[in-house]
């Protein structure tokens, strides 16, 4: 499965966390990430992630059209519900084509928890289903 992994800067620390703890499955999928929270994966985690520009400079966009094309499996967004973000309307579309093609989305630890507990499980295998 094709991943992709973005964090908002006070996120950040989040998601180094929550990626440790399931680099086993990580490591796993093809991952993609947005330039900065990349950088922290690849040297924090130890994960090998194909990075994207930073997302203020497009990295978001960038995803979405991994979406839109279908190339993009499970997106897991942690987002910074608490701080204005320069590319807001990156953000909001980024999200809105999940919706549109259905693509698991999650943008908080909770859920994120949840959907990569499911994908092990073959929950969402589906996705390699799709055309
Ligand atoms: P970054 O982008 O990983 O390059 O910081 C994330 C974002 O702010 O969308």
């Amino acid at each position: 499965m094709n991943i992709a992994l973005i964090a908002h800067d006070k996120k950040k620390d989040d998601l180094v966390q929550f990626a440790t703890a399931y680099k086993q499955i990580f490591s796993q999928h093809s991952l993609f990430a947005t330039g900065t929270t990349g950088k922290r994966l690849q040297e924090e985690v130890g994960l090998t992630v194909h990075r994207f520009q930073s997302g203020p400079f497009g990295g978001d966009q960038e995803i979405g059209a991994y979406i839109a094309n279908n190339k993009m499996d499970v997106v897991i967004f942690f987002r910074d519900p608490l701080t204005a973000q320069p590319h807001e309307p990156d953000v909001t579309a980024l999200i809105r084509l999940c919706d549109v093609y259905a693509v698991p989305l999650a943008t908080n630890m909770g859920t994120a928890e949840a959907l990569i507990r499911g994908l092990q499980r073959g929950d969402i295998d589906w996705r390699s289903l799709q055309e």
